[in-house]
């Protein structure tokens, strides 16, 4: 299995999922010509989504998953709640994603499946999940908009392969940030977003001997830095033993590299 973030933070999100000859795509946040282009720089040809699934309604998620999915002729996953937005009305077929349970996503072809597990979290966007996809034996994790640290929620994505974890916000840089203080208590709050030291107890707790690579996401540009982000988690790693995880930055503006799960 492969994953590749091709784009990550405030302005979208999004993220391909490789097993076999089945392919998704988790969330749309960009516009879809600014999408085009990186699904081009990731080498996929004509119609490439098998699935589109989406974690949330918020729109750096959100966006152009309808059109997305249309266009590849694939089919949309959305939370019942969100089937009636419009971004989602684009897409041609629909599915109601399920919640908080396991299900398996099969290629056009029928060849290759990817087995899901979708997880409640806290956020406020009612509903917004986390997904693990397993395939071949190897598991990779997508968790980012997090309200809060939570130990069943790292109970039951625990120890992935490959871990994107969302490290959203430093307390010192919302102090002094642009943002009112609604905005940065909606952020804080419980049901906002992760900062990085929430970030690295989630980190702690899920991971296991397996993970060999950590994509920090998320990353605000207005209340964090990446640097910071980055000495968060190398610490966290560090003191749990784990030398060897490879930590990398994804970022706003460019996809990163497919990584092998
Ligand atoms: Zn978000
Ligand atoms: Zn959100």
């Amino acid at each position: 299995m492969h994953l590749q973030v091709l784009s990550s933070g405030s302005e979208g999100n999004s993220t391909l999922v490789r097993g076999g000859d089945c392919t998704l795509l988790v969330d749309a946040g960009l516009p879809r010509i600014a999408l085009e282009e990186r699904f081009a720089a990731a080498g996929l040809g004509h119609e490439p989504f098998d699935h589109v699934l989406v974690t949330h309604g918020h729109l750096d998620h959100a966006r152009s998953v309808g059109l997305v999915a249309r266009r590849s002729r694939a089919t949309l996953h959305a939370a019942d709640a969100q089937l009636s937005h419009p971004w989602a009305k684009r897409a041609k077929q629909l599915a109601s994603l399920r919640v908080d349970a396991r299900f398996e996503l099969q290629a056009r072809s029928h060849q290759d499946a990817i087995e899901v597990e979708s997880v409640l979290l806290p956020h406020d966007c009612d509903p917004t999940v986390a997904f693990a996809f397993l395939h071949g034996g190897r598991k990779a994790v997508i968790l980012t908009d997090m309200g809060r640290p939570d130990p069943d929620i790292a109970k039951r994505l625990h120890d992935p392969h490959v871990l994107v974890l969302e490290f959203n916000w430093d307390p010192e840089r919302m102090r002094c940030g642009p943002y009112p203080p609604m905005l940065q208590r909606r952020i804080t709050g419980g049901r906002g977003h992760l900062s990085n030291e929430q970030a690295g107890l989630m980190l702690e707790r899920l991971a296991g001997p397996n993970l060999h690579t950590l994509l920090i996401a998320h990353i605000s540009q207005k209340t964090n830095l990446p640097q910071l982000a980055l000495e968060c988690a190398q610490r966290t790693l560090q003191r749990l033993g784990l030398h060897h995880v490879r930590v990398l930055l994804t970022e706003q503006h460019r996809i990163l590299p497919a990584i092998e799960v």
